[in-house]
């Protein structure tokens, strides 16, 4: 029997290739949980996306709270910081501990995330907040780093197949200066 992992989505276009490189060895259930994106408008169109996603999948896609207001409290020291400083660890740590949580909650074996398929995140950080995460809750953590082997371009090409939007900017008000 597969193990049942809770994939943190982070958008559309990055679940396609890192659910193509899981699909034979879990059971994987998304999970949509980024109270990091701004405006509203702009949240509502990645997780319809996210949506699109999951029914071409058949994958049961979960939709964690909008809880923006304690992101931008939680980040808000980082928030002169370029991107890829302090405020996106911040901004991992509160991505993956919401899913951490709900993996431990509801019987999930193990839980992931597709941030590493992008080539401005870097994975270290990413895996190490996750490790963290796994011995604090109790359940296992998947390392990865989804952009090797031409990842990102090969997640892209999927996204083009289905015609996926495709933001120009990481999510929150921050990135949209930048
Ligand atoms: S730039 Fe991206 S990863 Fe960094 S804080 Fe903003 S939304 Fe989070």
């Amino acid at each position: 029997m597969l193990k049942k992992m809770l994939l943190h989505v982070c958008c559309a276009n990055c679940v396609l290739h890192p659910y193509e490189t899981l699909k034979n060895d879990f059971d994987v259930t998304l999970y949509f949980y980024n109270p990091n994106i701004h405006p509203d408008k702009e949240y509502d169109k990645r997780l319809s996306c996210a949506r699109q996603a999951a029914e071409k999948y058949g994958l049961t896609l979960i939709e964690g709270p909008y809880d923006k207001n304690n992101w931008l409290d939680m980040t808000y020291d980082y928030r002169n910081d370029p991107e890829g400083a302090n405020r996106c660890e911040v901004c991992f740590n509160i991505r993956l501990e919401k899913t951490a949580v709900f993996a431990a909650e509801n019987g999930y074996d193990i839980f992931a995330t597709t941030l590493s398929v992008s080539p401005h995140k870097n994975s270290k950080i990413i895996n190490n907040t996750g490790k963290m995460l796994s011995e604090k809750y109790g359940v296992e953590f998947f390392e990865a780093d989804f952009k090797k082997q031409d990842g990102f371009k090969k997640t892209m090409l999927l996204s083009k197949e289905l015609d996926l939007y495709r933001q120009n900017y990481c999510g929150c008000v921050y990135s949209i200066r930048n």
